[in-house]
């Protein structure tokens, strides 16, 4: 059955970078039959300027009725001086909340081809392939009580909350389970159930959970003092990483800076049914938005991830992911990973090459 892609081009240099994979993906239906059908809505700032709201019924709507969508970025100098609660953000949060993406996959991955933008030693970090899954609607960043108090003595005292109840852990370490299976069947759980009883519970439903249905899953512990640690001495000794809100957003940005080029690499934040939003990790870069210099592989990757996660078609995921790596192979770099001897080429160039590849 033809599946429906929602399209949000967003701001800033996102409307180039996702023009680019919309011509993979046609590419795709043109050449190998992939049955999908796309059509496109407004977010962020774009929305704001023509809607007066970043998230406007309309495209929240369509988010809702179709099966994935792939977003470029929001945000830009323009609507900074708006007030919060329309600024081009609140759009991708409402998006979040809205379809209650509660799980986040950030890969890290290093192509051999550029283990010298690495700030680790090329052997570290060369041909590195890591999955982090994030849970990303708990934790301590929406745990009750919250707060600034004031104590007796007069000394203000600051106060969060870090709470995970059953079922969000072991939806979570579902989709890790799920993703690993399609991966190298290798699952890293993070936690600090040495110091803190509610990542003492989190590791008790990870064991629990991965005995019940993925007995197929190795699984092993870490702390995350110990797995921060770990990312940068030996990477790619991880498979797949799961972890709270809080430890997720830190561990998986010192993953992506392994890399060292933000403009590689892709994310997806999916629900309950694997129905998911794919985007870059990077921002809409307004410093050099319409200049058709940004690098719009993390876009094209990101759309192979919707494909491998959301849509079921590993078989075109692996096609998107095979261009990328000729492409590389042939010396194509956009100016943000340019190096010595390669051919440097524009957003454009870069798109055709990927389909030329395919
Ligand atoms: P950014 O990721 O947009 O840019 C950081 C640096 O990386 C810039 O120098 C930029 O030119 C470069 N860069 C980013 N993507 C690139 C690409 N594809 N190719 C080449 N170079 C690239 O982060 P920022 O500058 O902190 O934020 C800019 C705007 O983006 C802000 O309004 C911010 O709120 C927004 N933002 C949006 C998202 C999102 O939509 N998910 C994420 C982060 C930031």
């Amino acid at each position: 059955m033809s599946k429906n892609i929602l399209i949000l081009p967003g701001d800033g240099i996102g409307p180039e970078i996702v023009a680019e994979a919309v011509k993979v993906l046609n590419a795709l239906k043109d050449r190998f039959g992939l049955d999908v059908s796309m059509d496109e809505g407004l977010v962020g700032g774009a929305a704001y300027d023509a809607k007066g709201h970043p998230l406007p019924q309309e495209t929240l709507d369509m988010a809702k009725a179709c099966d994935a969508i792939l977003l470029g970025a929001v945000g830009g100098y323009k609507w900074e001086s708006l007030d919060i609660s329309v600024r081009p953000e609140k759009g991708l949060l409402g998006l979040r909340s809205e379809l209650a993406l509660f799980a986040n996959l950030r890969p890290a991955i290093l192509y051999p081809q550029l283990a010298d933008a690495s700030s680790l030693k090329p052997e570290i970090v060369a041909g590195l392939d890591i999955m982090i899954v994030r849970e990303l609607t708990g934790g301590i960043y929406f745990g009750q009580p919250r707060g600034i108090r004031e104590l007796e003595n007069g000394e203000k005292q600051g106060f969060n909350t870090l709470v995970y109840a059953e079922s969000e852990i072991e939806r979570i370490v579902r989709v890790a389970g799920d993703i690993a299976r399609k991966r190298n069947s290798r699952v890293c759980s993070v936690d600090k159930a040495n110091v803190l009883e509610c990542t003492e519970l989190w590791r008790e439903v990870a064991i629990r959970t991965m005995e019940k249905d993925y007995a197929d899953i190795e699984l092993s512990h870490m702390y995350v003092d110990n797995a921060a640690m770990q990312l940068v001495k030996w990477p790619k000794q991880f498979d797949v990483m799961v972890t709270t809100n809080m430890f997720g957003d830190i561990l998986s940005d010192c993953a992506a800076m392994l890399t060292g080029s933000i403009g590689m690499l892709p994310s997806a934040s999916l629900d309950a049914n694997s129905k998911g939003m794919y985007e870059p990790i990077h921002g809409s870069a307004p410093d050099i938005a319409g200049k058709g210099v940004a690098n719009p592989l993390a876009t094209i990757l990101s759309a192979a991830m919707m494909l491998r996660y959301t849509l079921d078609q590993d078989e075109m995921a692996d096609k998107i992911e095979a261009a990328v790596n000729k492409v590389l192979d042939d010396g194509l770099r956009t100016p943000d990973i340019m190096s010595e001897g390669m051919q440097e080429v524009g957003t454009a160039a870069m798109g055709d090459a990927v389909v030329a590849a395919l």
